[in-house]
């Protein structure tokens, strides 16, 4: 085998596009400046968990209820009829919904635990995110412009990709936008 040639320095190789991880940076880009100031301006907040269902762990549900009781006995209670009727208990998580969340601050639109550890993932994440090499939107957030979003992503990512965008055929207010490389064609020769 004939020896390979030196590598270049790491500085000089061309930079392979992740889309994962572009498509991520981007979401929270877009939401960063697209998303997060029209929260306080919002008519539907998704807050206020009428339309959306809230996920939480034991951890984050005994803190935003401030619980004293062990989860033994929330369940229990819970179970019985006596919680607050807006949470549902399954597959080891809580899930709420019809209530506003009690980290939600209706007088200013704000969330109280907002860039703390406790605040639920999936609150950060909506309604743009990034979902296996692929970027979701939620049209049920009403500050969400699909045009807009797919001209951000067009710069992030740079010449040569296209975006394809495509709705879920069940909850059609779920938007995939996909990255494509754009091939090269060939001219032929006359
Ligand atoms: S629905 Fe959208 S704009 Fe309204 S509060 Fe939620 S994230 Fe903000
Ligand atoms: S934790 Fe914050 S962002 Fe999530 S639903 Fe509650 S108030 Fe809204």
């Amino acid at each position: 085998m004939p020896p390979r040639p030196p590598r270049p320095p790491r500085s000089e190789r061309p930079q392979r596009l992740n889309p994962a991880k572009e498509l991520a940076a981007a979401a929270a880009a877009y939401q960063a400046a697209e998303i997060v100031p029209h929260c306080t301006v919002c008519s539907k907040p998704c807050c206020s968990l009428q339309t959306l269902v809230l996920e939480l762990d034991w951890k984050q549900l005994k803190s935003f209820w401030r619980l004293e009781e062990s989860r033994p006995a929330f369940d229990k209670r819970l179970a019985g009829g006596q919680g607050p009727e807006e949470i549902r208990a399954g597959n080891g998580l809580y899930y709420v919904h019809g209530k506003a969340c009690p980290a939600y601050d209706q007088s200013c639109g704000t969330c109280r635990v907002y860039g703390q550890d406790i605040k639920p993932e999936g609150c950060t994440d909506f309604p743009v995110y990034e979902d296996g090499g692929t970027l979701v939107a939620d049209l049920r957030c009403e500050a969400v412009d699909l045009k807009a979003l797919s001209a951000w992503i067009a710069r992030a990512l740079g010449d040569g990709y296209r975006i394809v965008q495509s709705a879920d055929p069940e909850f059609p207010f779920m938007v995939t936008l996909s990255v494509k490389a754009m091939g090269t064609k060939r001219k032929r020769g006359k």
